[in-house]
């Protein structure tokens, strides 16, 4: 089967075809480091980071360039109203990033570049389109002209005589057409020294687009394969790239756009008593919401809503996805029970158990693991369905849990059926890997550790002491007061287990 990927710039599915294969270049545009990373932050990260994963399970070689914007108007406003310099504001928020991403389980990236540190090739690009005719310097500021770039509007389909209804900004009169975009803008008086950055038109920064424009062509070259970002850059961000890079280098840019939906803070699906909930969470930070939630629920929220399209953040929706991620970890955890051993512990050379197997003892059971397998690989190839792809996951779990009842494996059952029963799930785990999922043990909510181990089992043999005391009021006060602050107790033959949901 072979990978399909919707690309912006064509408007349609197109099948992957890499400049120079295996070799696959991505360029993601990172944040503004000027404020805490809320959940927006997260998807464009997370999204990519599993693109990523699947292009290397395709045998692709992949460098994946984030950049961060840590020279902009934002910073320097901002960090006046803290009363900071713009590098301590920069190095605190881009702290906060990395370590948001870093919880979500993001680890694919390769280079972060920043913006500080290439004004160098900044100016170069920018010395690059003056010497083509697509700039002009004018009082220490300098524009890319619009009008001299023919095939300008290209991936937002807009019409120069669009941009043209644009209000002018104030200090901006001496452009020539009203849709030129700053490349440099000249300091000004009163600004403090550190972002003040010498260049042939004097004191200054660069604008935010030339930027991204010199930082991918630096590590990526001046064609590459995939550029992302959030639906909201297309226009004018991603425009102005493409306008600034071709005409610098004479070449195509990047060959695939690939543009992640936003998330949106439904109301119309929630009850009323969630519209306050909504609103607070629009207010929550990233770390906020990792605390409350652990990285994995978040990143599996994430991935349940194929890329392109909006992502719907509601308590209802989040609360949804946490029950599904718990039918997993259950699934694990039941396999570990019945099997005797953890599913987490082996190395994950995908499918290696399933194929030894003695599964043709039970092909019902294989055929339908075989199914979603393929259904998985399908959806992925699918321009990274990832929604279609987790609910495969959902489905096998579903069926695991039938053959290790139909097998009858909580009260013993076949060897064979136990390894069969084993090898299936570590072939589901293999695949919801690749989401970036089950790396791991789920860390316990409430992050207690061994302490909440201990305090637990103090718990569950009062519950025991109770029972066997026939005081069934306090066991089922125990039980029912554990429930509601989200612990649940399941009674088992051989003992009573513990979880948090
Ligand atoms: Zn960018």
């Amino acid at each position: 089967m072979s990978l399909r990927v919707y690309n912006t710039l064509t408007q349609k599915k197109e099948p992957f075809e890499p400049l120079n294969p295996p070799k696959v270049g991505i360029y993601l545009c990172g944040p503004t480091v000027y404020k805490p990373s809320h959940i927006g932050h997260a998807v464009g990260p997370v999204i990519f980071d599993v693109i990523k994963r699947y292009l290397v399970h395709k045998g692709y070689e992949v460098t994946f360039v984030v950049n961060i914007t840590d020279v902009d108007d934002k910073l320097i406003v901002e960090a006046e109203a803290q009363g900071t310099t713009v590098p301590e504001l920069a190095e605190r928020v881009t702290a906060n990033y990395l370590n948001g991403i870093n919880r979500l389980g993001v680890d694919s990236i390769d280079i972060m570049p920043k913006a500080s540190e290439h004004i160098g090739d900044i100016v170069k690009t920018i010395e690059k389109l003056i010497a083509n005719g697509y700039a002009y310097a004018v009082d220490g500021d300098v524009y890319f002209d619009v009008s001299k770039d023919e095939d300008y509007g290209k991936l937002s389909n807009r019409k120069l005589d669009d941009q043209n209804t644009h209000r002018e900004v104030v200090g901006e009169e001496q452009k020539r057409n009203p849709g030129d975009f700053a490349l440099w803008k000249s300091s000004k008086p009163d600004e403090p020294a550190d972002v003040r950055y010498d260049s042939p038109w004097g004191s200054g920064r660069p604008g935010w687009h030339i930027e991204c424009s010199a930082m991918s062509s630096r590590y990526l070259g001046d064609s590459f394969d995939i550029h992302g970002g959030g639906i909201d850059l297309i226009f004018p961000h991603h425009e102005n790239e493409i306008a600034q890079s071709e005409s610098a280098s004479g070449k195509p840019f990047a060959k695939y756009w690939f543009h992640n939906g936003l998330t949106r803070f439904n109301t119309k699906k929630v009850s009323k008593s969630d519209t306050s909930m909504q609103e607070a969470l629009k207010k929550m930070t990233l770390s906020t919401l990792l605390d409350e939630h652990g990285g994995e629920l978040l990143r599996y929220f994430l991935i349940s809503t194929q890329y392109r399209r909006p992502i719907e953040f509601s308590d209802t929706e989040l609360e949804a996805k946490k029950k599904g991620l718990s039918n997993f970890y259950r699934l694990f955890e039941r396999t570990e029970r019945v099997c005797g051993k953890s599913a987490y512990t082996d190395p994950a050379v995908r499918g290696e158990e399933w194929s030894k197997a003695p599964k043709s003892e039970f092909a019902d059971f294989a055929k339908d693991v075989d199914h979603h397998t393929e259904r998985f690989f399908a959806a992925m190839d699918d321009d990274f369905n990832t929604a279609g792809a987790a609910a495969a996951c959902y489905e096998m779990t579903t069926r695991i849990n039938r053959f290790i009842e139909e097998q009858n494996l909580e009260a013993g059952g076949s060897e064979a059926a136990k390894t069969t029963a084993y090898a299936a799930t570590r072939a589901m785990m293999d695949l919801g890997r690749m989401h970036g999922l089950f790396m791991k043990p789920p860390e316990k909510a409430g992050g207690g550790g061994e302490a909440v181990g201990k305090l637990m089992t103090v718990l569950i043999d009062a519950r025991a002491m109770a029972k066997k005391a026939k005081q069934f009021e306090i066991a089922d006060h125990i039980r029912d007061e554990l429930k509601a602050a989200g612990v649940t107790l399941e009674d088992r033959p051989d003992g009573t287990l513990w979880r948090m949901e």
